[in-house]
């Protein structure tokens, strides 16, 4: 049989994605998809010699915030760079779709320190399809895996309303979720740790989630409590997906605060029993010891509540503050008190829109450079009202410990939960913007040999892909989609750090997907195949 190749990668040594010990062989690429060869001599319009080097599938982040990334930067560079060719979007809880057009502002406010000023996002979608649409519009490197967000979905219906749903706001709310699922969402995400999440009993989660069963549709949650309700949080969500019989991923799973370090050991064990009844549960972990999010997270959720206006009126109101004051000060706040569990010097301002002054320095070293004699909350609600409100915080609260744990947790994928910039982009974010994937494996496999390349490569490939339900991505296998990277096992490092997040990682050649090489040496090629994938 005579047969060319749009590309043959030669000479790697193939590790496939499942955790199977890696083994050489050729790959050769046709219309998009892999097929590994036996015999050495074919022929292809391109071949790689890749010799001394490894192929594995393309990452599969399974976790992170592309959603208005993907409209400012459609390459999303410092996702690409660092070989994720498969981005699962709308997660949290805050997809960037279904929009109920009365409620816009509202979800365009609360996300306003993730918008970039110079970037006109339009916000001319309101179901999931006009909003994929419209990310295709313009071309993109890979490949999107969307979500639907719960809090999305409830912020249409109700607005930041924290009072429960009645009977027809829950049938609105389960109308746009199918609608959702229809249009090719592969599951829905929740983030009980924001408003609207917040505002959600158990009860109402478990009515909305039973929609998802018929569609064989995944449920992903950011618990309600990483911190002191750690244990309490996982059970609920372990009980919302075993009501409701659906599979379940717990985000980003962690110990936040010093006292509850070393509860993951508690989680994880719920979760295994969880799984010998049947549940399929699983958890994600990004490779750091700090989180980052949106600064307003650090106020009780109902100080948010009717949205980001309301709760800048809140925080000029005397009383309101001395009431704020006193729940986060008291430690009696409703929810997860970062400042009490961390405190000021361990918050660190990635992203500020207004003042960007700002970005690098933490919260204790921005008031002290204020020089007020006023409580730091009072400082810190003064300062809120000077940057409206909107600023990325980076929070240094766990233990690295528990990252290992959870990381070699056999249940566990790895994830970025970070949104894409590039190097132009300004601020400080998380250095996991650009190093996640090539830091995991230098750290964890290289240095510390806390598990073998095979095993690293399965966390981030065909465990994330199974778990959403892509059946013909993150294994290199005969006929699955050629979403590849050709890299260097002994060099692949990641170069960004808190202080210079800006850095792509080292040690990736090559970055295929959909069967076209998008990236090479670290410069996009300026082909773009990637595209939305539809459940
Ligand atoms: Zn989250």
């Amino acid at each position: 049989m005579d047969m060319v190749f749009d590309l043959i990668i030669k000479g790697a040594k193939i590790v496939d994605g499942t955790g199977n010990p890696w083994f050489k062989r050729d790959i050769g690429i046709i219309q998009g998809k892999i097929k590994i060869l036996g015999e050495p001599m074919v022929e292809a319009k391109e071949i790689i010699n890749a010799e001394g080097m490894t192929v594995s599938p393309g990452f599969v982040d399974l976790h992170n915030h592309n959603d208005l990334s993907v409209l400012a930067y459609p390459n999303l560079e410092s996702h690409l760079m660092q070989g994720i060719t498969t981005s699962v979007t709308g997660n949290c809880g805050l997809s960037m779709a279904p929009i109920n057009p009365r409620n816009l502002d509202l979800l365009r406010t609360y996300l306003a320190a993730f918008l970039k000023p110079d970037i006109d996002y339009g916000w001319d979608w309101q179901s999931v399809k006009d909003y994929f649409q419209k990310v295709e519009k313009h071309g993109i490197s890979m490949n999107l895996v969307p979500l639907v967000g719960q809090g999305t979905i409830r912020l249409a219906v109700k607005g930041f309303d924290s009072n429960a749903p009645s009977p027809e706001e829950m049938l609105k709310m389960k109308t746009l979720l199918r609608q959702s699922l229809e249009e090719g969402c592969f599951g829905m995400s929740s983030g009980l740790f924001y408003p609207p999440g917040s505002y959600c009993s158990t009860e109402e989660l478990i009515e909305l989630a039973s929609v998802l069963k018929q569609y064989g549709a995944i449920y992903t949650i950011h618990l309600r409590n990483e911190s002191n309700k750690l244990i309490e949080s996982v059970e609920e969500a372990i009980r919302i997906a075993e009501e409701n019989d659906i599979p379940l991923q717990i985000s980003h799973h962690k110990a936040a605060g010093r006292v509850n370090w070393g509860k993951v050991n508690g989680s994880l064990k719920l979760m295994t029993e969880a799984r010998q009844r049947g549940v399929e549960v699983n958890c994600d972990v990004y490779p750091y010891i700090a989180g980052s999010t949106m600064i307003n997270s650090l106020l009780p959720t109902w100080v948010l509540e009717g949205g980001t206006a309301k709760m800048l009126q809140r925080l000029q109101d005397k009383g309101e503050r001395n009431k704020i004051e006193g729940e986060i000060a008291g430690g009696t706040m409703h929810g997860e008190n970062w400042i009490k569990s961390i405190g000021w010097n361990n918050i660190i301002i990635g992203g500020c829109p207004a003042n960007s002054k700002y970005e690098g320095k933490s919260l204790e070293q921005i008031f002290r450079e204020k020089g007020s004699s006023k409580t730091p909350c009072q400082v810190f609600f003064d300062w809120l009202l000077e940057i409206s409100g909107e600023a990325i915080m980076i929070l240094f609260g766990m233990d690295e410990d528990d990252v290992k744990t959870v990381i070699s947790s056999p249940l566990s994928s790895i994830i970025t939960d970070a949104w894409a910039t590039s190097p132009g982009g300004g601020g400080k974010p998380h250095p996991r913007a650009y190093g996640t994937f090539p830091r995991a494996i230098r750290k964890y496999v290289r240095e510390e040999k806390l598990f073998t390349l095979e095993e690293a490569i399965r966390k981030m490939t065909s465990l994330p892909a199974m778990k959403v339900g892509l059946q013909d991505r993150g294994i290199i296998r005969d006929g699955f989609w050629a979403d590849l990277l050709v890299f260097d096992a002994d060099k692949i490092s990641d170069n960004a750090s808190f202080a210079e997040p800006h850095q792509y990682p080292k040690g990736i050649s090559y970055i295929i997907v959909n069967g076209q090489v998008v990236a090479k040496n670290g410069k996009l090629t300026g082909v773009q195949t990637g595209r939305v994938l539809i459940h």
